[in-house]
């Protein structure tokens, strides 16, 4: 865990929202509050949930329900709302409230307790336990509204229930991040690329992010500024952190090329701060007066929680910040990433993916080793970067692709392996991994879905926070799987553009 995803979570909660009505009684409507803190209490206690769940008196009337998803809007604390209907609340009541919501719901269906006491069940017992009709009529109309929302049943005293809880916790944390998001972008998109390229603006309106340009030489102007002090500090915690031959460690020949991207690394981080960025990109072809690419320094505050996509990549940025966020504390890593080369005479055939210095160390499966060698493109002094390979996991990988009229998320579900050889001349950090269902599924599957080269690779998070991250945002993924076959996604995407034409508003 670093620094950043340490405090990911501090102060974020949940609002816990009971459904009923005055039809009962005050003496029900006591145990309706007593039994539904109680259900809240066990989310809230439980580990698979990574935020506070707060519970909320029961909800009786329109004008109250109204008047907590106000409140909820309006909170800076709240990153999204649990709604159980205990009892009966009829639904109509609902409307207002749900109108106004902005932020991400979690629809519980679930009971008090989970055995039913056969020989003592009375009237009184079936009408304080009627979850099993009271959310079919919320769900008609969360349904009617076309509300966007993940869906959640069985007793919250199963692991499942709390692990899919908390997937939904994190995708709501991830959303927040996601809206209060600055990026910038040192130097615009590389020449001539098209996939990396992508509507701002639409960003915007859709994520909440603001993604916004300056000139590589307004970093420059930091740099110049770091200290000696400021630099030997890093540099001493590079020396902790990671293996180096003895002519890259202080007084030795090749130290200086070190030390200079520590004192970018610390440029780049004031930047960042000052600016209240939370993600950045780079380009090779437009340096300005950087003396080398920033490779090292990107990756040290990859591992600090920052975004990043090399190249100009701002949508794979993004992406890298907000997953980052949703997977604050899991085991595992994540990282930008690029498919680069493949294994294809291995029974089970292997992707080999890197980048040309920028792989974050969070996914590294040893202790990375610094090292310093030319780069063939930029033209610059040859850079410091970490060398490593990845852990082996079960992971994701997540593209993002603009199609024109809207966006496309496309996922892959994967297995990290180790490399099947060593790898002595490979400069630059790396990951192998056979993709699933397999390999050939898998990667017809991704090009006929037009997914980037860029993606973010994650052994920390997998389908369930994907999926409740494009509900919550309304955007289009598109998920390979073991289940996946050529047949089921060729069918999935022609579906899908129907889908998302008439879904768009006019
Ligand atoms: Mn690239």
């Amino acid at each position: 865990m670093t620094k950043e995803q340490e405090v990911a979570f501090d102060g974020l909660e949940v609002w816990f929202l009971t459904g009923s009505q005055g039809l009962y009684g005050e003496e029900t409507l006591q145990q309706v509050a007593g039994q539904s803190q109680r259900v809240a209490a066990v989310l809230d206690d439980a580990d698979a949930v990574p935020v506070r769940v707060v519970w909320k008196p029961v909800l009786t009337d329109a004008g109250g329900i109204r008047r907590i998803m106000g409140e909820a809007n309006e909170d800076p604390a709240c990153i999204g709302v649990i709604t159980w209907m205990h009892t009966f609340s009829p639904a109509k009541m609902w409307i207002s409230g749900l109108d106004a919501l902005r932020k991400p719901l979690l629809h519980l269906h679930t009971q008090a307790d989970a055995a039913l006491p056969w020989a003592t069940i009375d009237m009184d017992f079936m009408n304080l336990n009627q979850a099993a009709h009271g959310d079919r009529e919320y769900g008609f109309m969360l349904t009617r509204l076309r509300t966007p929302r993940t869906t959640v049943a069985g007793h919250v005293g199963k692991p499942r229930v709390q692990a899919r809880v908390g997937s939904w916790a994190r995708a709501a944390a991830g959303a927040a991040a996601a809206r209060g998001l600055r990026l910038a972008r040192f130097g615009d998109n590389m020449r001539n690329v098209a996939v990396t390229e992508g509507d701002k603006v639409e960003a915007e309106i859709r994520f909440g992010m603001s993604v916004n340009t300056w000139g590589v030489n307004d970093l420059v102007e930091v740099v110049d500024t770091v200290g000696d002090a400021a630099v030997d500090a890093v540099v001493a915690e590079y020396g902790d952190l990671y293996d180096m031959d003895d002519d890259l460690r202080p007084g030795g020949a090749r130290h200086d090329s070190v030390r200079y991207q520590a004192r970018v690394e610390v440029a780049l981080r004031s930047f960042l701060t000052d600016g209240g960025f939370g993600a950045f990109t780079t380009n090779f072809e437009d340096l300005g007066g950087l003396r080398q690419l920033p490779g090292l320094a990107v990756q040290r505050l990859m591992a600090d929680g920052y975004g990043f996509g090399g190249e100009g990549d701002w949508k794979t940025s993004a992406l890298l910040r907000v997953l980052k966020v949703a997977a604050a504390g899991l085991p595992g890593g994540t990282s930008f990433m690029e498919d680069y080369t493949y294994d294809l005479a291995a029974d089970t055939p292997r992707i080999l993916g890197a980048h040309m210095l920028e792989v974050c160390p969070t996914i590294a499966g040893e202790r990375p080793r610094l090292e310093v060698h030319p780069l063939g493109i930029g033209g610059r002094e040859d850079p410091a970067r970490l060398v490593f390979s990845a852990a082996p996991a079960a992971g994701i990988t997540v593209g993002w692709s603009d199609l024109g009229d809207r966006f496309r998320w496309v996922a892959n579900e994967i297995d990290v392996v180790a490399p099947s050889e060593p790898l002595p001349n490979l400069p630059v950090a790396r990951a192998v991994w056979e993709p699933r269902p397999d390999f050939e599924t898998a990667t017809e599957g991704w090009l006929t879905a037009g997914g980037p080269h860029h993606t973010v690779l994650s052994t920390q998070l997998g389908a369930d926070e994907l999926t409740d991250l494009a509900e919550v945002f309304g955007t289009e993924l598109v998920l390979i799987d073991a289940d996946t076959t050529r047949r089921s996604l060729a069918q999935e995407l022609r579906w899908s553009a129907a889908y998302q034409r008439l879904a768009q508003r006019l």
